[in-house]
C-alpha cells in the first residue's frame, strides 16, 4: 500500500493517510478513511472529553 493524501473535512488542509495507518484501519475493520487531519482529530477529541466531563 502507498501513502494517500486526503483533504481534511474541517480545515480543508491536505494530510497524509500513511501506509501504516491504512493497515491499522484495515485491521480494525474500518471501511471509512479518516475525514480529518490529525490536528483536527485531536481537537475534536479534546472537545468531546471537555463536553463529557462538563455538566
Ligand atoms: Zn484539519
Amino acid at each position: 500500500m502507498a501513502d494517500k493524501t486526503l483533504i481534511c473535512k474541517d480545515c480543508s488542509k491536505e494530510f497524509v493517510f500513511t501506509d501504516g495507518e491504512q493497515e491499522f484501519y484495515k485491521e480494525k475493520g474500518l471501511q471509512n478513511e479518516p475525514q480529518r487531519c490529525p490536528d483536527c482529530r485531536k481537537q475534536k477529541k479534546a472537545e468531546f472529553n471537555r463536553n463529557r466531563f462538563q455538566r
